[in-house]
């Protein structure tokens, strides 16, 4: 790439101002370039796919980003919605035996992605610790999320057993691991990234060590290459993604079986709790929904109105 010239690239880390990009075509491939965006351009995160151009020998700025298909959110410290992750394909939700996933915990991770049109995939870890035969309240629970139409997944990071069928999963795919302190997301992401620390990566690490220091290299956002295909995007705050804000009306959307009953209760704004003539307590009562899952759905619906 001749200085002038145009090529596309991934951003593979985003910390501040600072974003390193994975020349995706030309003679700069395998490199990583530290570059900054043009200020016409949206703020750009991880996964976003950009144009980009040289200014230096490893350095470059982005002058187009490319369209996106799906956008990951959360607030800043302010209370607005900003995006930190793009092209996410599969938010996987880990939850474990312990500890224990707290009454709606799965439910508010799921509202939070149906509400950003991600993809979920449920995945029970340790399962060293759950009988093998399903028979405990955690597979039982995960069967009822597949029945609903959810891709789910049992594995133990420290057996290595179902590891494979994550990585078949993820193949070709870009996956953010979310969920509680303590479920297993480390010792996840280390075991898919294999112990062979690929030297692109170790040039990511390089970069963001070398010229950074502290807690940028901890609060920077990453894309991992796993051995194979498909990606990996990490980062604390992607960790901490979860229901924060949405309007009451939306939450029954997010409960993706819901949707079908939605718009034939009696009255249109209808809340699905006290009211006669509800097409969801209809549904519970014969059961065509969960009844736990409305529960839940109420339980969220109080937890929103308590934080208006
Ligand atoms: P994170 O906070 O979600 O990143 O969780 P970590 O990866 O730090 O794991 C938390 C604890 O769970 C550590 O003590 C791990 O050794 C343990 N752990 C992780 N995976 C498994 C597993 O498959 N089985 C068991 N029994 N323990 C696990
Ligand atoms: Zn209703």
């Amino acid at each position: 790439i001749t200085p002038g010239e145009q090529a596309l690239g991934l951003i593979v880390c985003h910390y501040g101002q600072q974003l390193d990009v994975e020349p995706l075509e030309g003679s700069k491939q395998g490199e990583l370039l530290r570059c900054h965006q043009r200020s016409n351009l949206p703020p750009l995160v991880t996964g976003d796919k950009v144009i980009w151009q040289p200014d230096g020998e490893h350095t470059g700025v982005i002058v187009a980003q490319q369209p996106r298909h799906t956008v990951m959110s959360r607030p800043n410290n302010r209370g607005q919605l900003r995006p930190i992750a793009a092209n996410v394909d599969v938010v996987v939700v880990v939850i474990a035996p312990v500890p224990e996933p707290f009454g709606n915990l799965i439910d508010r991770y799921l509202v939070a992605i149906e509400e950003q049109q991600l993809r979920a995939l449920i995945l029970l870890n340790k399962a060293d610790l759950v009988p093998a035969d399903g028979d405990d309240k955690l597979s039982q629970l995960l069967e009822r999320y597949r029945k609903i139409g959810y891709e789910t997944l049992t594995l133990s990071s420290h057996s290595g057993q179902g590891i494979g069928q994550l990585k078949e999963r993820l193949l070709s795919r870009t996956a953010v691991f979310v969920g509680q302190s303590g479920v297993g997301k480390s010792s996840l992401i280390n075991s898919l990234r294999g112990s062979d620390t690929d030297e692109f990566m170790a040039a990511v690490g390089d970069l963001s060590v070398g010229h950074e220091k502290g807690t940028h290299t901890t609060t920077a956002t990453r894309l991992y290459h796993l051995p194979g295909s498909g990606d990996l995007i990490d980062s604390p705050g992607i960790r901490e993604f979860g229901l924060w804000h949405i309007e009451p009306e939306e939450l029954a959307h997010g409960f993706i079986e819901f949707r079908p009953f939605l718009g034939q209760c009696r009255f249109r704004d209808c809340r699905h709790t006290e009211e006669p003539g509800c097409a969801l307590r209809a549904a519970a009562a014969n059961g065509e929904i969960d009844e736990s899952r409305l529960a839940s759905y109420r339980q969220i619906l109080l937890s929103l109105d308590s934080e208006r």
